[in-house]
C-alpha cells in the first residue's frame, strides 16, 4: 500500500483524522524524516523498504482520533496486538497467513481478535496464528471468546510463544518480559538490515531491564500513555512518561523513535511534551493512526 494510498482512505474517512493538527498534511513519516537527514541519519531515509502501519495509537478506550494498539506489517502478514484498530487491518490484508503477536491480554490490546472474521472474510487466508504468552492465550480463549461473550469458535490457532519466532523473509522475532499488571511482553523484530522493537504497557526508565533487548534497533516503538507531569500515575498504572522514553532511546542507540499508546483522555495537540523529548532524543516523533514508518 502506498502512502497516497493511505492518504486517500484516511480523506475518505473523514471522522478518524489520520493527523493531529501539528503534523504535516500527510500521513507518511519518510517526509517527516526528511528533516532529520539534517542530523547525519539519512540512511533511514535511504534504505526504508518495510513499513509498518500503525492502525491504532493510543489505550483503555478509543476516542475520536484513535485506536486501541494495533500495528501491522502487510507485507509480511504481521500484526502486533489486536486492539480496537484490529478491523483496519482488513485494508491492508494481502498475504495467505497472518500471525497476530499478542503483548498481553488486557482487552485494549485483545479485544479486535473478535473482529478478525470480518477481516478475514473473502480474504482467502489460509492460516492465522495468534502468539502470546500460555497464560494470556488461556484468558483469552477462556473469557473473550466464552460462548456467552463470543459465540463463535475463532477462526485461528493459538500457539505459546517459543524463545524465537521465525518470521517470513528471514526475520527473527525474539521478545522480554515487562513491568506491568499481570505481566506483558515486549517485542524486537530482526531482519538483515530491518529492525523494529514494540514495547508497550510499561513504566519506562532510562536504564530499563530491557535496554538491551531493543539496543540499535532502526525503530521503537515505545508506548507513552502520560507526559512528564503525570509521573506518579504512570507508576500507578503501569505505564511510561516522555523523559525517560527519550533517556532509554538515546541509550539504546535506537534509530527513531515512535510514541504509541497515548493516553485517550489527553486532547491536547502535543499531549507529551515532543519538544522536551527532542531535546534528549531529536529524532522522536508522535504516532498516530494510519501513520506509516519505513525501516
Ligand atoms: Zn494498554
Ligand atoms: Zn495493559
Amino acid at each position: 500500500m502506498t502512502g497516497s494510498g493511505i492518504r486517500g482512505a484516511a480523506a475518505k474517512n473523514a471522522k478518524w483524522p489520520s493527523l493531529s493538527r501539528s503534523q504535516p498534511p500527510t500521513c507518511y513519516i519518510g517526509l517527516l524524516d526528511k528533516a532529520w537527514t539534517h542530523e547525519a541519519d539519512n540512511h533511514f531515509w535511504l534504505r526504508g523498504t518495510m513499513k509498518l502501519i500503525l492502525l491504532g495509537t493510543t489505550g483503555y478506550h478509543p476516542n475520536d482520533q484513535r485506536h486501541t494498539a494495533c500495528f501491522m506489517i502487510p507485507e509480511l502478514g504481521i500484526i502486533l496486538d489486536a486492539g480496537t484498530a484490529m478491523y483496519r487491518a482488513r485494508k491492508f490484508l494481502r498475504t495467505p497467513e497472518l500471525d497476530v503477536f499478542l503483548t498481553h491480554a488486557h482487552l485494549d490490546h485483545v479485544i479486535g481478535l473478535t473482529f478478525l472474521l470480518d477481516v478475514l472474510q473473502n480474504k482467502n487466508v489460509r492460516r492465522v496464528t495468534v502468539h502470546g504468552a500460555p497464560d494470556k492465550l488461556a484468558a483469552v480463549k477462556e473469557h473473550l471468546f466464552a460462548e456467552l461473550l463470543f459465540p463463535v469458535k475463532p477462526p485461528f490457532e493459538f500457539r505459546p510463544l517459543a524463545p524465537r519466532v521465525p518470521l517470513a523473509s528471514g526475520g527473527t522475532l525474539t521478545h522480554f518480559p515487562l513491568q506491568h499488571p499481570g505481566g506483558t511482553l515486549g517485542y524486537r523484530l530482526d531482519w538483515p538490515g530491518h529492525s523494529l522493537a514494540y514495547v508497550t504497557d510499561t513504566t519506562a526508565t532510562n536504564n530499563a531491564a530491557y535496554l538491551n533487548a531493543i539496543a540499535g534497533v532502526d525503530v521503537l516503538l515505545h508506548e507513552c500513555n502520560f507526559p512528564d507531569t503525570m509521573a506518579e500515575m504512570a507508576a500507578l498504572t503501569g505505564h511510561s512518561v516522555t523523559t525517560p522514553v527519550a533517556e532509554l532511546a538515546r541509550n539504546a542507540q535506537v534509530g527513531r523513535l515512535v510514541l504509541v499508546h497515548v493516553d485517550p483522555a489527553a486532547e491536547e495537540e502535543d499531549p507529551l511534551n515532543l519538544e522536551a523529548a527532542r531535546a534528549i532524543f531529536p529524532r522522536t516523533v508522535l504516532g498516530y493512526d494510519w501513520m506509516e514508518v519505513d525501516f
